[in-house]
């Protein structure tokens, strides 16, 4: 509580600290607006009715009788308020320069207003009715422009970049928080230099980097890396999401990069974060891609910014993307980003090392082993296990626990990978005796077949929005998969329809393996379509460009109708000829399949272990083997 006023005060600063703020003028705004209605309406009919003129010695008699309530002088006017009435109904002239009195009232018996002897208030109080919308309305503006100025303001700064500024000691991150990614790290240690020293290199005449392109897949640690690299340098670090650039109306994007680019130069030596860069970066003019001339402005100002920078000027922009491949060819050029850093999903090692870095601060039980749960969180990404490792705090707590368990760990390694439980949804008896014969085929065909990966775990517990859920583990991290191998994970994935179909008869199969069959396809597709696996078409690829056209997803393809013909019997005789095998390895093994059927009824999740165990005397048919 000792040393952060600065950080706990100042909200606005924070990167949504803009929003209680708008809130507030809209209010303001609203306010005044209501304000400035009700007084024009009152204007237009709030006017007292006409009151009935009677002759002042009439008003005279009746006044110091008692019978007002109340009588006003206006000029040369008196409004007669009668008693019980609520607004002037009468009314006489009298001469303007006469006080009451003079003109022979009693002005004991009814109140008084503006009398010649308390007059000014008259004239003030019209006065300041009649200046109350100009008051109001200057106020308003003022409040306006003063917000204005404040940071953050959308409603008043359409062009101004919403880049927001991280310098505060609390949102900084330095490489030691980044686990792994050794490569990476060096590589940006160079830019930290040039941030630091400018003049070492200036010096020997090497040209600074100007811009430098994070590029790899979500949740690696991209963004976390760019705010460690102005951690490590110690400056500001400016940082906008592509995203935001894109907006409805044309120029603004353009005029946000200005912006942003003209404060950047102010607090150099700086960095600028360009999150998402293809989401402005796209390769302009494929012909793809509709409404991109505000993209395309936006872009062009990043390049014309970029070329702006003298020698010396040291901002160093960097940016992030998971899709190099769609960039503008012109956004890479020398000059512009022309360096890559290449950040790759984390080995186990280095998974085990983020692990760490997230169980770091959480009570972690002796029993836990992070080695076990680096090693089959193959594929995952920094964010993932971060992501497990606070799913995992979550389950500790509502299981009561003061420590974190393995059982705790697993539960959020199976929830982060497949999603939550779903206990209480309900099964009928014949959905669930099929759903483990599904399941049971699965995992019948993917263990008999060579070269599937390895059972982990068969539930019919639904998960997500699965029925049940068949858990194949990939083995230790691996860079490539062979054309035999995509042919065991196709037919084990066929394995699920293929067990109903041979249990319960060809024409009550379920929709229960409708993902599994929209899976096999894209994964047969992109065998012959881009990695050359079919057996007509071998060793060719076909280049795709996707893109959006008026909203929608189309694609070009570059090859002619007779080779999609070609294509399409290609991928169909790879799911035909994975039905094959799936169908002998599950006709060959049916005691088998019977017996984890009826495990998977009576215990629900059946794990490895138990898995390999019923599986041990399977075998492999002729007919199903590939070698
Ligand atoms: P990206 O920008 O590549 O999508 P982020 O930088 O936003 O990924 O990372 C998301 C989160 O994942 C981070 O906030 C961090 O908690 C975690 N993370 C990712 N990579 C690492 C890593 N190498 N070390 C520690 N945490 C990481
Ligand atoms: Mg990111
Ligand atoms: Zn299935």
């Amino acid at each position: 509580m000792d040393k952060k006023p600065f950080s706990s005060k100042k909200p606005l600063k924070s990167p949504k600290g803009g929003k209680p703020q708008k809130r507030g003028m809209k209010n303001v705004a609203f306010i005044a607006i209501v304000v400035l209605f009700a007084l024009v309406i009152i204007a237009a009919y709030g006017q007292p009715k006409r009151q009935t003129e009677i002759s002042t010695s009439q008003a005279v008699t009746d006044a110091n009788a008692g019978r007002y309530s109340k009588i006003e002088k206006k000029g040369n006017e008196l409004l007669i308020t009668e008693d019980g009435k609520k607004t002037p109904t009468l009314k006489t002239y009298i001469d303007p320069n006469a006080t009451l009195k003079e003109e022979g009232f009693n002005t004991s018996k009814f109140e008084v207003k503006n009398d010649p002897d308390s007059s000014s208030g008259s004239l003030w109080g019209s006065l300041l009715i009649s200046l109350l919308p100009v008051i109001i309305i200057g106020g308003l503006l003022y409040f306006m422009l003063k917000s204005a100025q404040g940071q953050g303001n959308q409603a008043m700064s359409f062009g101004k970049s919403r880049a927001r500024l991280y310098g505060n000691e609390k949102d900084k991150v330095m490489f030691n928080q980044v686990a792994g990614q050794a490569e990476a790290k060096q590589d940006l240690e160079e830019v930290v230099e040039f941030l630091k020293f400018p003049k070492k290199f200036a010096g020997v005449g090497a040209r600074i980097p100007k811009g430098v392109l994070l590029v790899g897949p979500p949740g690696t640690g991209k963004t976390m890396l760019a705010r460690a690299v102005a951690g490590e340098a110690n400056v500001p670090f400016f940082s906008i999401s592509g995203s935001e650039f894109v907006e409805m109306f044309v120029g603004v994007g353009a005029s946000r990069v200005r912006d942003l680019f003209a404060k950047a130069k102010k607090n150099a030596p700086c960095i600028i974060f360009i999150d998402e860069i293809d989401a402005v970066g796209r390769r302009r003019g494929s012909g793809m891609g509709g409404g991109h001339d505000e993209r395309e402005q936006t872009l062009n100002q990043i390049l014309v910014e970029m070329d702006g920078f003298e020698q010396g000027q040291n901002v160093i922009v960097l940016a992030a993307t998971n899709r190099a491949d769609v960039l503008d060819p012109a956004l890479l050029r020398p000059g512009r980003f022309d360096r890559r850093v290449g950040i790759g999903l984390p080995d186990r090692p280095d998974r085990l090392a983020i692990l760490k870095i997230h169980f770091e601060k959480k009570p972690l039980g002796k029993s836990v082993d992070l080695d076990a749960l680096a090693a089959k969180t193959a594929g995952s990404s920094g964010a993932d296990l971060s992501n497990i490792a606070n799913e995992a705090a979550i389950i500790a707590a509502r299981n009561n626990h003061a420590e974190i368990t393995q059982h705790d760990v697993t539960e959020a390694f199976e929830r982060v990978a497949i999603g939550p439980e779903r206990k209480n949804k309900i099964m009928t008896e014949a959905d669930k005796v099929t759903t483990a014969y599904h399941e049971a085929g699965h995992a019948l065909v993917g263990h008999v077949l060579p070269d599937s990966d390895p059972v982990h775990k068969v539930t019919i517990i639904p998960r997500g929005g699965t029925g049940g859920v068949t858990w194949f583990l990939p083995p230790e991290d691996k860079v490539y998969t062979s054309l035999i191998e995509f042919k065991d994970v196709l037919a084990r994935a066929l394995g699920g329809r293929i067990a109903e179909e041979v249990i319960l008869g060809k024409d009550r199969i379920t929709t229960g393996g409708g993902n599994d069959l929209q899976k096999a396809a894209e994964i047969a597709r992109d065998m012959i379509v881009n990695q050359g696996m079919g057996t007509k078409l071998r060793d060719q690829v076909f280049h795709v460009e996707e893109g959006m056209m008026m909203e929608r997803m189309v694609s070009e393809r570059t090859y002619s109708e007779d080779t999609a013909k070609v294509i399409d019997q290609e991928v169909e005789s790879l799911i035909t000829e994975a039905g094959e095998r799936a169908r002998a390895v599950i006709k060959g093994n049916l005691d088998k399949l019977e017996v984890l059927k009826d495990r998977l009824l009576e215990k629900e999740t059946v794990d490895a272990d138990e898995v390999a165990d019923i599986f041990q005397s399977a075998v492999l048919p002729k007919t199903a083997a590939l070698y």
